[in-house]
Formats: structure tokens, C-alpha cells, sequence
């Protein structure tokens, strides 16, 4: 791969991800090697290292391999870009450990899993207390009395840190264990995509000791999908291979479930984790900066925990931000500096509403609000209705359902489906590309 080549794969998630993302991210990233697939990319700090690692990479992965290249592994280096970057301790201790490859998540065993997930560095609270028992007792005894375990609860309460801490501590204890970790939404592109290439998938996971499915809840309508659940369900219950499940809603919630199915992810322990509560939350930034190596003022914790209260994930986000932030100006966090900084962040998200998404991908078309929003399924109403469903999600992450709602489609596989063919026509499309590169600044002003 050439630099080129990865310039071309920047263009590409340019428009993927969001702006500010794409700024904060990826703008200084370069492709420092490629070894006959074996590709090392270049990143300014640990911070990005982090982010591209946990959050980017299977996207880095996917753009990759469509634009033809051949991937043994991807992994990410901290650039030395000189001494004067490298005062603060994170980044001096951090640059000397060589890169860990983050290999491709489908092949070996375990390998699915995102290792920095572990039950040493999930923090204990009341609102997540029972979940964590029940993980650490499958952990220690798979397919025993807790099958399946069913952990469901809000966003970015730590389902996925829990369950893949479980799988985790698994391949610890018994590396000849076979753990496989899948999200709910991949698990039903592989079945799709097996019975477009006509290939066998029923035997694709019946063969593991732990199976992880995270984000259920996205069965919800997917008939044929939840067939193929259902039966590679019982086999592996039978033959007393652990479940574990995650879910954003208890099994009774979760719409146009199977009843035969719903029973089953009732059959173990169910347990859900709820928003935590000041202590731990604090205890969760520390813990986090922490493993950073930066000592933050309890101060600083405390005011990232009283305003980031409902979702972890923001929190840590916040950090990642304040960290990335002081550590590029030499300067120790300190409460103004994450005041200043956090502030206008949340305006500037509060700005984007799905009806202005709609309103002005309409207006950047020369189209009416109506005309997108209407029956009419002339060619140029359908391209841009669909370059306002892919916003809808890449930007403001609404569900599919939602999508469909706000451009007057009834029927929610419309959203995916449009969704999914601008996600398709992305890579190849230049022109188009560009077109959603432009409507996209325009999005924020
Ligand atoms: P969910 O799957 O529920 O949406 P995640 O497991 O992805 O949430 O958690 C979001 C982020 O918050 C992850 O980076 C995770 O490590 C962190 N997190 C959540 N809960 C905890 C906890 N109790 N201790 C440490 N980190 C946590
Ligand atoms: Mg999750």
C-alpha cells in the first residue's frame, strides 16, 4: 500500500465518521509500513492509538479491504515526532512499548475480543454489582448453572466491557478454550452474506465453548435471523457451552421476538446494569486516566463525573478528549481547561436535529422538504432521500425505525437498505463522496 492508497482509504472515512471525529482522530495519521499486509499506521499520541484501536479499527479494516488491500494485520505506532512532544509521562512511557498488532478480528480463537476489556479494570458499584458476579462466576465455571446469562441495560453502561471480560478471563484460564465474541448486527451480515455466497453457516459457531452475542436486541424483526439463533442456540446449550448475551432492554422488551427464543434468553440469569452513581463514576475516570499514566486531580474527576451522568462511554470520551487535549499543550488538566473545553462541544451536537438533516440535505439538492419526504421515486429525489437517511445515521445515530420516520417512509427496512447502498457506493463513487463531504459542512453551520 502506498501512501496514496492510504490517503484514498482517509478520504473514505472522512466521510464516514463525523466531523469533529474525523479532526480529532484521524487528520494525522500516515501509513508508516506495510509489510507484505502487515500494515503499521502512524498516530500522534496514545490517545489516537486508543480511539483507532478500540472504536475505528474494524471500520479501518473494512475501507482497507475495499480499496484491495491485502490485510494480515493493522496496528497503530505513536509517531516519535521529536522531543518537545514528549514531556508528559503517558507519552514518554507508552512510545517505548512496541506496537501491539491488532489482528482481524474473525480468525483466531478469541481473538474477537478487544483484550483491554477485563474484569481488573471494570469498577464495582451498586448499579452493576450482580451483572459483575454473575460474569465473574461463568467466567469461572462456563456452562454451568448461569446459561444463558442475559445482561441487558442502557447505552455505554459497560455491557460489552462485562461480556468480553467474561470471554476474556475465559482464554486466560483455559487457553484451549473457544471464545467467540459477536455483535448481533455482524452475526446477521455473515448469515446474510452466507446465503448470498450459498454457503454452509449452521456449523459456523455451534463448534465454541463461550458464544458472546452483544446488542441482541437488533433480532427484533429479523425472522430468518432468529431461526439461525434459536437453533444454534439449543445446540450449543445442550451440549452446555456457555451463552452470554447483551441487550439494551430485557428479553419481554424486545419487539417481534421469537417466543420460543425469548423464553430461552430467560431460561439462565438475567441481570441488568443500571446508571452508576457518583462514586463510582469518579472512580471510573480515575481508573481510566490511570491506566494512562496520568495522575488527574480528584477536582477534575468530580466534574467530569457530575456532568457526564447516564453514559460511560461519554464520560470516557470526555477524558480521552481533556487528556488529548492538554497533553498536545504540555499542560496538566485542570478545571478550567475542561470547562473551556467541554463547553462548546455539547452546543455544538444539540445543533444537529434530524428535521434540520432533512431540511438541508433537501435544500442542498435544490429539493423541497416535501419532495424528500413525499412519494415520488424519481431519480433525483431518490439519491439525495437516501444521502439524508445516511446522515440521519452516521451522524445522529438514530435507529433505523426513527430513519424512516423522518423522511415518510413507513417501513424501516427502506432505512437500512438506503443506508447501506450509500455505505456501498461510498468507496467506489468519488463524485458522490464529494457531494456528501460538502453537505456535510454545510450540516453544522
Ligand atoms: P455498552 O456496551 O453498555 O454500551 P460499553 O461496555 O461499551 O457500554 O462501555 C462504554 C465504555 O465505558 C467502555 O470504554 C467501558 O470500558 C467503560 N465502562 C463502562 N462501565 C465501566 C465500569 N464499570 N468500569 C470501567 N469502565 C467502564
Ligand atoms: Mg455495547
Amino acid at each position: 500500500m502506498s501512501d496514496v492508497l492510504w490517503q484514498s482509504v482517509l478520504g473514505e472515512i472522512e466521510v464516514t465518521v463525523s466531523k469533529a471525529s474525523y479532526v480529532t482522530w484521524f487528520r494525522n495519521t500516515s501509513l508508516l509500513e506495510n509489510n507484505d499486509g502487515n500494515i503499521t499506521i502512524g498516530v500522534p499520541n496514545i490517545f489516537t492509538k486508543r480511539q483507532l484501536e478500540d472504536k475505528y479499527h474494524p471500520l479501518i479494516l473494512k475501507v482497507l479491504e475495499k480499496n484491495g488491500q491485502k490485510i494480515e494485520s493493522v496496528s497503530y505506532q505513536i509517531k516519535n515526532s521529536g522531543s518537545s512532544q514528549q514531556t508528559s509521562t503517558a507519552t514518554a512511557t507508552k512510545t517505548k512499548t512496541p506496537p501491539a498488532a491488532v489482528p482481524r478480528p474473525q480468525k483466531a480463537n478469541g481473538k474477537s475480543l478487544n483484550k483491554r476489556y477485563t474484569f481488573d479494570n471494570f469498577i464495582v458499584g451498586s448499579s452493576n454489582e450482580v451483572a459483575h458476579a454473575a460474569a465473574q462466576s461463568i467466567a469461572k465455571s462456563p456452562g454451568g448453572k448461569y446459561n444463558p446469562l442475559f445482561v441487558y441495560g442502557g447505552v455505554g453502561l459497560g455491557k460489552t466491557h462485562l461480556i468480553q471480560a467474561i470471554g476474556n478471563e475465559v482464554c486466560r484460564q483455559r487457553p484451549q478454550a473457544q471464545v467467540e465474541y459477536i455483535t448481533c448486527e455482524a452475526f446477521t451480515t455473515e448469515f446474510i452474506s452466507s446465503i448470498l455466497r450459498k454457503r454452509n453457516f449452521s456449523n459456523r459457531y455451534r463448534s465454541a465453548d463461550v458464544f458472546i452475542v452483544d446488542d441482541i436486541q437488533f433480532i427484533a424483526g429479523k425472522d430468518k435471523t432468529q431461526e439461525e439463533l434459536f437453533h444454534t442456540f439449543n445446540s450449543l446449550h445442550q451440549a452446555n457451552k456457555q451463552i452470554v448475551l447483551s441487550s439494551d432492554k430485557p428479553p419481554k422488551a424486545i419487539p417481534t421476538l421469537e417466543e420460543r427464543l425469548r423464553s430461552r434468553f430467560e431460561w439462565g440469569m438475567t441481570v441488568d446494569i443500571s446508571t452508576p452513581d457518583f462514586e463510582t463514576r469518579v472512580a471510573i475516570v480515575q481508573s481510566k486516566a490511570d491506566d494512562y499514566g496520568i495522575d488527574i486531580d480528584s477536582k477534575v474527576a468530580e466534574y467530569l463525573a457530575s456532568h457526564y451522568q447516564s453514559n460511560i462511554r461519554e464520560l470516557e470520551g470526555a477524558l480521552t478528549k481533556l487528556l488529548a487535549h492538554c497533553e498536545m499543550r504540555h499542560m496538566q488538566p485542570t478545571i478550567d481547561s475542561v470547562e473551556q473545553l467541554l463547553r462548546p462541544d455539547t452546543s455544538h451536537q444539540k445543533h444537529l436535529t434530524p428535521r434540520s438533516v432533512v431540511d438541508k440535505t433537501a435544500r442542498f439538492f435544490n429539493l423541497t422538504k416535501d419532495e424528500i419526504t413525499g412519494p415520488k421515486r424519481d431519480k433525483e429525489i431518490v439519491e439525495p432521500r437516501q444521502i439524508a437517511m445516511y446522515l440521519l445515521r452516521s451522524e445522529l445515530h438514530l435507529s433505523f425505525p426513527q430513519i424512516a420516520r423522518f423522511v415518510g417512509r413507513k417501513d424501516h427496512t427502506t432505512a437500512i437498505h438506503s443506508v447501506s447502498k450509500i455505505e456501498a457506493s461510498i468507496g467506489n463513487d468519488h463524485y458522490l463522496r464529494q457531494k456528501i463531504y460538502e453537505l456535510k459542512e454545510k450540516l453544522y453551520v
